[in-house]
């Protein structure tokens, strides 16, 4: 694996910055909560949670309950997310609020809820959402007694950066001018850009992530037919 991920968080650390989490009471100078979306794949945020072990750093990843990349009641997911947490990274819930409609949203955030805290043993403190609305977006309340990422305190008192769709839309926050004067800042990094040279474009790491899940589908189903009928070559 690379180490531009590594590269990127030491900067942060030199900077005097400390790594807080969302719950944690956050000041106006120096404090940096990392967060990750896991849109597409644990294998992927446990890489980059064991390169935040290495560097004493913590962060908050968020995970999808009915995601169509992962299955979090898979054991092997399981097993995956426990070791995160066992690291002493916050895990929560990455909620998807379009695949429900507006009588039912809350009852949908209450079962992921219910669901992800007795899977992980785990009570939640903050959510995020996955490709919120402009409504969600600009939510300043809780939801379901929830605080969530977008909310001001996490977004406008501090400065907020996020990697979407492989590039810093909003700027690099190496070369911001919080970052030069140490204000305090939300990163939110998925780690599906990080897992080799982050200035790789989005088509190759794409790809990588398509062979990825194809070799892992073709092991699966060897697995579960007569392997002497099938050529998956
Ligand atoms: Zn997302």
């Amino acid at each position: 694996m690379t180490r531009d991920y590594e590269n990127f968080l030491s900067k942060f650390k030199k900077n005097d910055y400390i790594f807080k989490f969302f719950h944690q009471k956050i000041f106006k100078k120096r404090n940096i909560i990392l967060r990750h979306d896991v849109d597409f794949d644990t294998d992927y945020a446990l890489n980059i949670a064991k390169i935040e072990k290495k560097l004493k750093i913590k962060s908050t990843f968020f995970f999808l309950i009915r995601s169509k990349s992962y299955n979090i009641l898979d054991p092997e997911e399981i097993k995956r997310i426990n070791n995160i947490k066992s690291m002493g990274h916050e895990i929560s819930i990455h909620f998807d609020p379009s695949i429900y409609n507006k009588k039912n949203m809350l009852e949908g955030l209450r079962q992921e809820k219910k669901l992800f805290e007795s899977l992980f043993k785990k009570k939640i403190k903050v959510i995020s959402f996955h490709r919120p609305n402009q409504k969600f977006v600009n939510l300043n309340t809780k939801i379901l007694g929830l605080n969530h990422t977008y909310q001001d305190m996490f977004k406008k008192h501090i400065t907020y950066f996020a990697d979407s769709r492989n590039t810093f839309r909003y700027g690099n926050p190496l070369k911001s001018i919080e970052f030069k004067n140490k204000l305090s800042l939300q990163i939110s990094l998925h780690p599906i850009w990080w897992q080799n040279k982050f200035y790789k474009n989005i088509n190759w790491k794409i790809k990588k992530y398509i062979a990825k899940k194809n070799s892992h589908l073709k092991s699966n189903l060897k697995k579960n037919l007569n392997k002497s009928k099938l050529n998956l070559k």
